[in-house]
């Protein structure tokens, strides 16, 4: 059964670990990360961007599909299914169609125009259990056409946005979408510090988290984080094992062509990389 991502968010963010939110695009991906869930005992959080959720169909298709896949592999660690970037519009749409969180990405409209409908779906998630996410201070690079400009949140904004009551908040603290340029600056551990000193209790999120290294990871999660979200590098890993097979000639031999042979290489790499961030992040065992 789907489960709120409030509860699992705020024991990791006591226990000082993070949880992963790894970004799922198809059948492969998304029994690929909840085996891995299930076979190290750890939550996870299954994020699906508006243009992933297109393309597998639709929102009610994904979630039949996660739903199945929980009942069939006997899946008994808390997963939470989660709209990342949301529109208002798809917000309702996801909570309409069976998912247990959303995120409600206000972060490109005038302060006072997100405060107001972040305010509104703090009402509409906590009357149905549902956990909700919100972004104050644009994340650079780009989110599925919204566009940001890397910036640093306001401390202050974050506080006012935290106190609605919302689940879970996502600040830029330096952070970027996609693969990091060599010129970039790290997180801004300062900024970081200063939104955890006004936000308190509250689960902070980490976006863009492929290419960020290791021990700036470590870090952001010992000063409040505790939420990390994974995209881009699940995708490199699949892609690069896809690449392997396909140029020993592999898909040639025998019924190498039957994608159930093709992808498994692709899917491996997509479990190897769930462990090593789930590894790094602390959450392997937390949900025994
Ligand atoms: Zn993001």
């Amino acid at each position: 059964m789907l489960v709120s991502a409030k509860e699992m968010l705020q024991k990791a963010k006591a226990g000082h670990y993070a949880v992963g939110q790894f970004n799922i695009n198809n059948l492969e991906w998304t029994k690929a990360i909840l085996e891995v869930a299930q076979e190290k005992k750890s939550p996870v959080i299954l994020g699906v961007s508006e243009g992933a959720g297109k393309y597998m169909g639709g929102y009610t298709t994904v979630v039949g599909m996660v739903n199945g896949l929980i009942n069939e592999l006997n899946i008994t660690v808390p997963v939470a299914l989660h709209l990342d970037h949301g529109s208002y519009d798809a917000c309702y749409k996801c909570i309409k169609a069976g998912f247990s969180s959303v995120m409600f990405d206000g972060s490109h409209l005038p302060f006072d125009e997100n405060l107001a409908k972040t305010t509104e779906l703090v009402n509409v998630t906590n009357q149905l259990g549902l956990s909700l996410e919100a972004e104050v201070g644009s994340i650079g690079g780009e989110e599925d056409g919204v566009i940001g400009q890397g910036e640093c949140a306001d401390p202050m904004e974050c506080k006012t946005i935290a106190d609605l009551g919302v689940s879970m908040l996502a600040a830029g603290i330096g952070n970027i979408h996609g693969k990091y340029p060599e010129n970039w600056a790290g997180l801004s551990f300062e900024t970081l510090d200063a939104i955890q000193a006004q936000t308190g209790d509250m689960p902070l999120v980490l976006h863009g988290g492929t290419g960020i290294p290791a021990d700036q990871v470590k870090k952001a999660i010992n000063l409040g984080v505790a939420k990390v979200n994974v995209n881009t590098e699940c995708q490199l890993a699949f892609a690069a094992e896809v690449r392997k097979y396909i140029e020993a000639g592999k898909d040639l031999e025998g019924k190498g062509y039957d994608p159930r042979k093709l992808l498994a290489p692709g899917t491996a790499g997509i479990k190897a990389t769930v462990i090593e961030k789930m590894e790094l992040f602390g959450s392997i065992g937390k949900a025994e």
